[in-house]
């Protein structure tokens, strides 16, 4: 099993290096291969893509990636920023659906800045696009306002589009996600006002029939932006595009407590993956020894149910991170008073040692 280790930016390195000590404890043969991307790559290779690290990662049965961008690359043209690695990876290896959990642990309720009868027991699944959308639409650029109140302005544009065939592969994947959970789908579009939000809700309702054991619902993105701070534990499986779910996602996230404790997988139509935490790069705590690894270590214990079905090892992993949380040990973004404060090796170290 090849495993392309992507560090990236900021806390990546920090925190990719906690969940690689994790895989190393599981006791199988894991093939790390390590490789810059982001601005880490563009300061060795200029490009924060090249080649060398997006073969390694085609190469690779799946892909562990720390997270990029800092603000010191904010003046480069849009097409070398750190960001693009990502956004080039998932399109290169066509990891078109994102799964985002969101659970809410019963030791961090009182973490989330939600009440604790909102939030306890919070475990839902947001199921995003990842390939399309306004972030890959064409035509995009700055141009000359044609509006008569505007007229000669500059101007800002971007395309919104999804074909039917790209709206239905992630409907089939969040359908199937939601068999084998509470077997609800919530839809989530803004089809009071989109074209490709209409269409995306006549696909989802042509291929419900092939579920007829999943309950199909719909809501406008702005109404799921204030039920999902409402009462989130009324969600299962939502589904929405790559707009609103990357909005959406980050929400969520914050039910849990922190953006620290979320991990993500991004497949491909044969479950290759690419596998890491829902955050940023966080520049503002970089190399302070204080980020949360836990999101990262939960995203391997994704990889190895996933991509590699190894779900022993997989719920291993989860119990650990849950044990370390009951021992009542937090990194900074997750402390509260009466817990114990750890460093980011440190909380490496302690589910390292739950592990064995
Ligand atoms: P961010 O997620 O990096 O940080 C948001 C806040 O959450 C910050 O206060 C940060 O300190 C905190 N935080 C994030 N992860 C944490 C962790 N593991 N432990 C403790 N606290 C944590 O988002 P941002 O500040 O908007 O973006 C920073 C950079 O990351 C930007 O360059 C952005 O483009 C990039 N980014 C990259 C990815 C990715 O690599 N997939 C995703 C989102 C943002």
């Amino acid at each position: 099993m090849k495993i392309a280790v992507l560090p990236g930016d900021g806390i990546g390195p920090e925190i990719v290096a906690e969940a690689v000590k994790v895989l190393k404890t599981l006791g199988r043969k894991f093939d790390l291969e390590m490789a810059p991307v982001g601005g880490a790559a563009f300061d060795i290779a200029g490009h924060p893509l090249p080649a060398a690290t997006l073969t390694l990662a085609k190469d690779a049965d799946a892909i562990l990636f720390g997270a990029v961008g800092d603000w010191k690359y904010d003046s480069l043209p849009r097409e070398l920023r750190p960001e693009q690695a990502i956004l080039g990876l998932r399109k290169n290896l066509e990891l078109f659906a994102n799964f985002r959990p969101a659970i809410c642990y019963p030791e961090l309720t009182s973490a989330s800045s939600l009440k604790a009868e909102i939030v306890g027991g919070l475990d839902i699944l947001i199921v995003r696009e990842l390939n399309g959308d306004i972030y890959f639409g064409q035509p995009r650029g700055i141009r000359s306002s044609e509006l008569p109140l505007f007229k000669g302005a500059r101007e800002g544009f971007d395309t919104m589009h999804y074909s039917e065939p790209e709206v239905e592969r992630i409907g089939k994947v969040a359908f199937e996600a939601a068999r084998k959970r509470s077997k609800k789908v919530c839809s989530v579009d803004k089809a009071n006002v989109l074209e490709t939000s209409q269409l995306w809700r006549e696909v989802m309702i042509r291929i419900s029939k092939n579920y007829p054991d999943v309950h199909l619902s719909h809501m406008y993105v702005d109404n799921a932006a204030m039920q999902l701070v409402k009462a989130p534990k009324e969600f299962d499986v939502v589904v929405t595009g790559n707009l609103f779910g990357d909005i959406l996602s980050d929400e969520a996230a914050m039910l849990t407590g922190s953006i620290g404790m979320l991990p993500s997988a991004s497949l491909d139509i044969n479950n290759k993956g690419l596998y890491e935490p829902s955050h940023g790069s966080a520049p503002d705590i970089a190399g302070k020894g204080i980020a949360n690894p836990l999101a990262t270590i939960l995203s391997t214990a994704m990889m190895l149910r996933y991509s590699f079905g190894m779900g022993i090892e997989a719920d291993r992993v989860e119990s650990a991170v849950q044990k370390v949380l009951a021992q009542g040990l937090r990194t900074l973004d997750i402390y509260t008073d009466g817990t114990q404060k750890v460093s980011t090796r440190e909380m490496g170290d302690a589910v390292v040692k739950a592990l064995s």
